[in-house]
């Protein structure tokens, strides 16, 4: 009973369960919203690391153009001068050579001003069309010039004119230089990352040109055969310092992103056939420029023979931008593979939480709630549907997959479903023999007197005592087991004649006791009367043929009931009886002076 109350207060409804899972649903929802959130963060700082890196090397491919253009322009001086050295001829082969780099120049003036749309989710640092538009006009002024010499005799060709139209070619590429400082800013703005990178790309460019330009500036002596004017001389000595100085700057910053073995090679190259021979081949004509103007060479030769010192300086510069744009690649792969890294990352932690949690609700808590419901209803007694077959097999197949654990934890239940339900069948049989006498099968006295007992006090009952006669005899002629016999053998007669609302008991010894529900005086001593004659007229076969003839003495008492009037009522009914006894036995008599016995 306490158990009961005890198992109804746990379980108020269905309150903790509701509870329980609204707890688990709230923390998974809780887990896994910051679980998304943490991976939207990692996932967002490497998609972050990945567009900038695809956007710096866009930037820097860009960027290169407009170097390799400003290459382009400077390098379309060699043949310009080598066409101001010689006699007018439209098809030489000077003239073919100025041709071709003049067009490869305005290639790639076309490609500044109109450079391809950027990609998807790139932005692209146009340069200003004004800032393309001025190198153009530059660059058709200085070939107008040109040509316009070239046309002459070379007699005809005053010097300060040659050396003019050489520094005309040279403004060309000075009016690029805005540009090219206006796209360093552009990407220092964008990734300051990106400025060293793209200076020392300048740095290295300028070196070519500024080597170029040295062999220009004496050009013009050289090409008219005078001596070297003064103006010539200044501007190829500043040139020579400003290389000097580039090249020292150049030493520590040419690999900033690794020796790689043809940088390296082109920086020896550069130092080697530049700076050794290309500038000694210089300030030897400088030499017989200040003393005769009587040359070694023809700007011919002296273009032959320079230009091959200056390749190593372009290949530095080319092969640095190459290393700059491999650089930048393999940044933009690294975030790529780190952005799809953390998205794999992510999506396998939600999917193993996610696995987790249905895997906890499933195996654990689904379970345990069951297995709780199980206990209760074992505490409440409420254990009857658990034992049916179909509930049984239902049982198992909702345990099959189930976690070893829960297994354990069911097994369990059902060895304590098990034990409760003998320990109840035990105490019900134990009740029973209680209740019951052994020898006949019938209610024992006590039983009867808690029938009794529980029959109301203002209510009639009807009490018949029987008392076997001269049973000793039988005992003592025949044998206990015989007397056993008889008792059994009168005990089942008036078992199959007791009306259903009777209690038939035995009393003790060889009595017994009929209580009836009813306060009718005639009926019960009629109901007597019936088993004494049914007794008497049917002897009681024992072993063999032997019949012994058997009587019983009845005595009946009718009165109130209820526990406080039995032993009234009980003693009433044993005077009767033995008034029967003394009237010769195998007789029925009834109490007469029973105090409140209801009229007959
Ligand atoms: P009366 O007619 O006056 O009742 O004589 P009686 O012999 O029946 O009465 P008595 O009280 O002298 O004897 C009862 C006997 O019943 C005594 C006892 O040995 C016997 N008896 C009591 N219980 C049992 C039992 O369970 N089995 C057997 N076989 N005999 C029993
Ligand atoms: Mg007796
Ligand atoms: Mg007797």
């Amino acid at each position: 009973m306490a158990l009961r109350q005890r198992a109804r207060q746990l379980d108020p409804g269905n309150g903790p369960r509701r509870s329980l899972q609204r707890k688990l649903a709230v923390a998974t929802t809780v887990g896994g919203l910051c679980t998304v959130v943490l991976a939207a963060l990692v996932i967002a700082a490497s998609y972050g690391d990945f567009a900038a890196a695809r956007q710096n090397l866009y930037d820097i491919s860009a960027y290169r153009d407009v170097l390799d253009a400003a290459n382009t322009l400077s390098a379309e001086r060699g043949p310009a001068n080598s066409v101001l050295g010689e006699p007018p001829s439209p098809h030489s082969a000077a003239r073919e050579r100025l041709q071709a780099f003049r067009a490869r120049s305005d290639a790639a003036l076309a490609r500044l001003s109109a450079p391809p749309s950027a990609p998807f989710g790139l932005h692209s640092h146009h340069l200003p069309p004004l800032m393309v538009e001025r190198v153009r006009e530059r660059l058709a002024r200085a070939r107008a010039e040109i040509d316009e010499l070239a046309a002459r005799a070379p007699q005809q060709r005053d010097m300060d004119e040659i050396r003019h139209a050489i520094e005309s070619m040279f403004e060309v590429v000075d009016a690029l230089q805005p540009a090219i400082a206006w796209q360093v800013r552009e990407l220092s703005v964008c990734d300051d990352g990106l400025a060293a990178p793209a200076l020392t790309g300048k740095m290295l460019g300028d070196l070519r040109e500024y080597a170029g330009r040295m062999a220009s500036q004496i050009m013009a002596p050289v090409a008219a055969r005078r001596p070297m004017p003064v103006q010539s001389l200044v501007d190829a000595t500043r040139s020579r310092g400003r290389l000097l100085a580039l090249w020292q700057l150049a030493g520590p910053a040419y690999n900033m992103f690794g020796a790689a073995p043809t940088l390296e090679q082109a920086y020896a190259d550069a130092g080697h056939q530049f700076f050794g021979r290309g500038v000694a081949m210089v300030d030897s004509l400088v030499a017989q420029g200040r003393s005769s103007g009587n040359y070694s060479m023809t700007p011919t030769e002296l273009t032959n023979r320079y230009v091959p010192t200056l390749e190593p300086l372009e290949r530095l510069r080319s092969v640095f931008l190459d290393e700059v744009v491999a650089h930048f690649t393999s940044t933009r792969e690294r975030a790529l593979r780190r952005l799809a890294a953390a998205c794999g990352t992510s999506a396998l932690i939600l999917a193993v939480l996610s696995y987790m949690l249905v895997f906890a609700r499933r195996a654990v808590f689904l379970p345990l709630l069951r297995a709780r419901a199980e206990v209760i209803a074992l505490a409440e007694d409420r254990g009857q549907p658990h034992e049916t077959p179909s509930f049984g097999a239902a049982m198992q197949a909702r345990r099959k997959g189930q976690a070893a654990e829960m297994l354990r934890l069911f097994d369990a239940i059902d060895i304590l479903r098990r034990k409760l339900r003998e320990r109840a069948a035990l105490t019900a049989q134990l009740e029973q023999q209680a209740r019951t006498d052994s020898l006949t099968g019938l209610l024992n006295r006590r039983a009867l007197e808690l029938v009794a007992a529980r029959y109301g006090a203002h209510e009639y009952a009807s009490l018949v005592l029987i008392d076997v006669d001269r049973f000793k005899q039988i005992n003592d002629r025949h044998g206990h087991a015989a007397g056993d016999h008889v008792l059994r053998n009168i005990a089942a007669q008036m078992h199959a004649l007791v009306p259903a609302e009777g209690v038939l008991a035995r009393f003790g010894g060889e009595e017994f006791a009929l209580w009836l529900p009813h306060g009718r005086p005639g009926e019960a001593a009629a109901l007597a009367e019936t088993l004494r004659a049914a007794i008497a007229a049917r002897p009681v076969c024992l072993s063999g043929t032997t019949q012994l003839a058997v009587t019983a003495s009845f005595g009946v008492a009718v009165g109130h009931g209820g526990a406080g009037n039995w032993q009234r009522l009980f003693g009433a009914a044993d005077a009767a009886m033995y008034r029967a006894k003394a009237a010769g036995r195998n007789c029925v008599r009834e109490a007469q002076d029973l105090e409140g016995m209801p009229a007959r």
